[in-house]
């Protein structure tokens, strides 16, 4: 068993459209980044590589790539699972906590944990997402900016 931890942070753009969790929520606008700005995919990625020992995000993808630029998250995380199962290992659990004044997530907490299962190849019940305020503090509590933390267990085996 393997055990990682995952941290990441954006900041919200003035338009556009929240993609968190690999799920499109309406009711706050996009975060920037060069990829789609999913912070809870990438803590979830960066949880894995830590498990695995394979490093962080930064190097697997580094930022600037003209290959990775406004990608899909979803598709980085599916290339990071396909590293974790070429190591021998498979996902036991992934527990999340998104920490955002905005929107509320609660109505979203199924469709991103479904999300993010298939892409880690487990049931939903595998997957934890969690939501909670930053209590006004600071530029989160601001609602400028959205930061995830997440773990992962990976055990070795086929999933
Ligand atoms: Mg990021």
């Amino acid at each position: 068993m393997r055990i990682g931890a995952g941290y990441d942070v954006h900041r919200f753009a003035e338009s556009g459209q929240l993609r968190l969790g690999g799920v499109e929520i309406a009711e706050a606008p996009a975060l920037i980044g060069h990829s789609d700005g999913d912070a809870l995919i990438h803590a979830v990625i960066d949880a894995l590589l830590g498990a695995a020992g394979e490093g962080d995000i930064g190097e697997h993808f580094p930022p600037g790539d003209p290959a990775t630029a406004g990608i899909d998250s979803r598709e980085l995380l599916t290339r990071v699972m396909r590293l974790v199962a070429a190591r021998g290992y498979r996902v036991v659990n992934v527990d999340a906590t998104v920490i955002a004044e905005r929107p509320r997530l609660r109505p979203h907490i199924a469709a991103m944990r479904e999300a993010l299962a298939r892409d880690l190849g487990v049931e939903a019940g595998a997957v934890n997402v969690k939501a909670t305020t930053n209590e006004g503090l600071g530029a989160i509590g601001a609602g400028e900016a959205l930061a995830a933390h997440a773990v992962a267990l990976l055990d070795e085996g086929e999933g």
